[in-house]
C-alpha cells in the first residue's frame, strides 16, 4: 500500500479537491492507498474538510495538530501514521503534480527506495526568491554534501527509508536535507510546479530566512568555520600590521593620530560580536535539542488506527 502524506495548514477549500484528485489518479493505476492529511493546526475549516473527505472516503485518514507545528512536524507526523510499504510526500495545494505518483511507485516497484522528485523549473517566482533559494541551496548542498539545487518535499520512499528517518532521535529536522542523508537508492522524476490554484504561500520572506539560517545551523559547523578562517586571515594582518608600526616606531616615525585606532577598533569589535552570535546561535541549537520537547502534539485524529510506532 501507498501512504500518501499531505500536510495541511489553513488550506480549507484545497482539501476535498486534493484528496478527489489524487484519490482518482492512484484508482486509476490501480494502486492501493492511503491519503493522509496532516491538519497543521489550521485556523479555518480544513479539520471539518478532512473529516468530510474520510466519510466521502474511507481510504482518507487524519490527524490534527494541537497548533501549528510547521510542516516539517506535518511531514514526520504523516510519516509515523502511515502504514503503507511505501509513503509519498505532496503539497495539499496541488503545486506538486500528483499524475505523476503513478510513475514514482512504478520505480519503487523496480526497486528504488527514494524517488525524488525535482524541480524542472521553478515555477513563477520573482528573481530576488530563485536567487535566494539558489543561493541556500548551493549553500546546503555543499554542508549537507547532496545535491539541493533542485530538490522539493515531493518524494516518494520505501518503508526502510521512512523507518530510518523515525529513528531519528534529532527534534530540529530538515526533510530533503535528511533524505539526502540518508542514501538508499534513488532515483530523481523532474516535474513541473504548478501554480497554486487558491490562497498563497505560507511562507513569508522574514520566515523563510529564518527557515534558511536555522536549517544551515543544523546541518553545518561552515559558519563557525568561515569565522576562524576570519580570525587566521586577521592574525597575518596582525602581524605584518604590527611589525611595521613597530618598524615605524623604531625610527622615530610613528603613525599619529587616532583614526587607526578606531577603524581597527571598529572592525576587530564587529567580527568578534558576529563570531560571539553565531557561536550563541550553535548553543541555543543545543538547548533546544537538549530539552527533547516532541516535535509536534496530536489534538485528534480521523480514521481507524494510530501511530504505527511508538512516539
Ligand atoms: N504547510 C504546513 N504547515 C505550515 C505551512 C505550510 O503544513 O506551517 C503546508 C501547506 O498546507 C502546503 C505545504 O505545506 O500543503 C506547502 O506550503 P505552501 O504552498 O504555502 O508553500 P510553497 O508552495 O510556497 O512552498
Ligand atoms: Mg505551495
Amino acid at each position: 500500500m501507498l501512504s500518501v502524506v499531505i500536510p495541511s495548514y489553513n488550506e480549507a477549500g484545497l482539501v476535498l479537491p486534493a484528496a478527489q484528485t489524487i484519490g482518482t489518479i492512484l484508482a486509476e493505476a490501480h494502486i492501493e492507498y492511503e491519503l493522509l492529511f496532516v491538519d497543521d493546526g489550521s485556523r479555518d475549516g480544513t479539520w471539518a474538510e478532512i473529516q468530510a473527505a474520510h466519510r466521502e472516503n474511507a481510504a482518507v485518514r487524519g490527524l490534527r495538530f494541537s497548533r501549528n507545528f510547521g510542516k516539517e512536524a506535518a511531514i514526520f507526523a504523516g510519516l509515523r501514521y502511515a502504514r503503507g510499504a511505501c509513503c509519498a510526500v505532496i503539497d495539499c495545494d496541488l503545486q506538486h503534480p500528483p499524475e505523476k505518483l503513478p510513475e514514482m511507485v512504478r520505480l519503487w516497484e523496480q526497486g528504488y527506495a527514494v524517488v525524488n522528485g525535482v524541480k524542472a523549473d521553478r515555477g513563477t517566482e520573482s528573481a530576488a526568491y530563485g536567487l535566494a533559494a539558489r543561493c541556500f541551496n548551493a549553500l546546503m548542498s555543499r554542508a549537507a554534501r547532496i545535491d539541493m539545487r533542485r530538490s522539493s518535499d515531493f518524494k516518494l520512499l520505501d518503508r526502510q527509508v521512512v523507518d530510518a528517518l523515525l529513528d531519528l532521535p534529532e527534534r530540529k529536522t530538515f526533510f530533503r536535507a535528511l533524505v539526502g542523508w540518508a542514501g538508499y537508492r534513488s532515483i530523481d522524476v523532474p516535474f513541473e510546479v504548478r501554480d497554486r490554484s487558491v490562497g498563497q504561500s505560507h511562507f513569508s520572506t522574514l520566515s523563510l530566512i529564518r527557515y534558511a539560517l536555522s536549517n544551515l545551523t543544523a546541518y553545518s559547523c561552515a559558519p563557525m568555520q568561515i569565522i576562524t578562517a576570519l580570525g587566521g586571515l586577521f592574525l597575518v594582518l596582525a602581524v605584518v600590521l604590527g611589525i611595521q608600526t613597530l618598524v615605524r616606531w623604531a625610527s622615530g616615525t610613528a603613525a599619529d593620530g587616532f583614526t587607526t585606532v578606531i577603524l581597527l577598533l571598529l572592525l576587530i569589535g564587529s567580527i568578534l560580536m558576529i563570531g560571539l552570535g553565531i557561536i550563541g546561535y550553535y548553543i541555543a541549537q543545543i538547548f533546544l535539542e537538549i530539552k527533547a520537547r516532541p516535535r509536534y502534539l496530536v489534538a485528534e485524529t480521523c480514521g481507524a488506527g494510530g501511530e504505527r510506532h511508538g512516539s
